[in-house]
Order: structure tokens, then sequence, then C-alpha cells
């Protein structure tokens, strides 16, 4: 079965667990309980990706799509201080992720669909989601659900080590993670003024979301119209992009 879009911040169907409504007090309480500190949300991350990597096919050296990402990205290898490292992931999905020790992957759908501007774009989004620290808010709160669940299972306690479940667990967590609204507007203007101060083209990113859009709205399935309906203003961010790239004198 093909596998479904995931639009490119992950809005997926799962809530974001800091938010305990909905849950039992016990449950919450055990939320409120435990500490995570971002170091160990760094490393989690670092585990999480690498399990990622060794699931999915990565698309080598010499790949004809690294080489594209590489061109792509060219000198963007720091990002405000952040070292990233690229991969692309040789699947269908439309879909892109970055998480917070600086990993970005790419997946081939993605590319598939988008040009070269409008992947980086959509890489500037992703990264303004690491440097806002969303990413890793929405980590931290996949791994206290984690930790929630083990406390279910066998009493309280901190995290510890996670087993390769649990990390995929964790990780499905973080995939499923949904920003708010102003996260995402955030992560937009991270990424326009990304693109405007490396004299990249900004409307690509308005021109990403519209693709988005249309696909959704195209024969991919109803998963796919669910996800987008979960975040139905597409357009109005795509036209807060077409507005200031007006005022930049940047609009074509
Ligand atoms: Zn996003």
């Amino acid at each position: 079965m093909k596998k479904l879009i995931i639009l490119f911040c992950m809005m997926g169907s799962l809530p974001v667990v800091s938010n305990a409504q909905g849950l039992g007090q016990a449950v919450a309480d055990a939320i409120g309980s435990v500490t995570i500190s971002n170091e160990q949300v760094a490393q989690y991350s670092k585990q999480a990706v690498q399990q990622m990597d060794a699931k999915n096919p990565v698309a080598g050296a010499n790949d004809p799509y690294t080489q594209r990402l590489n061109r792509i990205v060219g000198p963007f290898r720091t990002i405000d201080g952040i070292p990233i490292n690229y991969k692309v992931y040789a699947v269908k999905d439309v879909n892109a992720f970055a998480t917070a020790d600086g990993s970005v992957r790419v997946f081939k759908g993605l590319m598939d669909l988008m040009s070269d501007d409008e992947v980086l774009a959509v890489i500037g989004h992703e990264i303004g989601h690491v440097i806002n620290q969303d990413s890793r808010d929405a980590m931290k709160s996949a791994l206290r659900r984690s930790a929630v669940r083990n406390a279910l299972g066998a009493g309280p306690g901190a995290i510890g080590r996670l087993s390769r479940s649990q990390l995929g667990d964790v990780f499905d967590g973080f995939l499923g993670a949904k920003f708010s609204r102003d996260q995402e507007s955030q992560a937009d203007d991270y990424s326009y003024d990304f693109l405007k101060r490396n004299g990249k083209n900004v409307i690509a990113l308005a021109t990403s979301f519209e693709k988005l859009a249309k696909l959704s709205g195209g024969s991919q399935g109803g998963k796919v119209a669910e996800l987008m309906s979960s975040h139905p203003d597409s357009k109005a961010r795509s036209e807060r992009i077409y507005e200031r790239a007006r005022r930049d004198g940047l609009a074509r």
C-alpha cells in the first residue's frame, strides 16, 4: 500500500502530550513528574534518527537524489550555529523532518514534487522548528509519553535507557507531533528570513504550500485530506508569504 503523505511539518493526528488534556489525572501527574533535560533530548533524538536511518533506505553518496540535495543545501552545513547533517530517504512519501540534533531527512517523494528552491524552502521551515526549539519540545513530549507508558506498566520512574521498540515509539510520537499555528508561522518566517538573507527565492516557500495543498486534494486518498484538514490555513500561510515578499519587493 502506498504510504501516505505527511505534510512537511508532520501534522499528524496525535495530540501534543505536554498538554495533558483528556488524560487521566494519574497520567497527568506522571507527565508532570518527569524531568527531561535538553541534553537527554538531543541524545535520544540522535539515537532515534540513527534508528530511522537503519530502518529506511538511505540514498548513497552517488545517488542522483543525494547529489541533488547536496547541490541544493550547498553551503548550508551549519545554520545559526547548528551543524546540520542531511540525508535522503529513498521512499515515495512526500515528507521531510528535522530533529533537535541537527539531522535533516528529505524523502524522495518530496524531492520529486518540489523544485530545488522549494526543497530548500521546506528545509528552511524544518530547521526553523529546530532553531525555535519546537523539535526539541515535540521530542520531549514524545519522551514524556513513553515515560508515562513505562510508569503505567512498571511503576513510576525516570526515563532510562530505551529499547529499540520504545525508541521507535518515541519517534512515532515525535513524527505525530502537531505544532501550533504560531509555531508554524514562526517556522515559515524563519525559512523566509533564511532564504532572503541568502539571496534565495522566498516565493518558493509559498509555492511549496500550494503544491502540498493541491496534492492533498488529489487522488492520494482520504488520509491526506484528513491531514490537510487538520491544517486548514495553508492558503493563509502562503498568502502571508506572498504579502511579505510584496512588501520586500521580492514578489514576481
Ligand atoms: Zn512545520
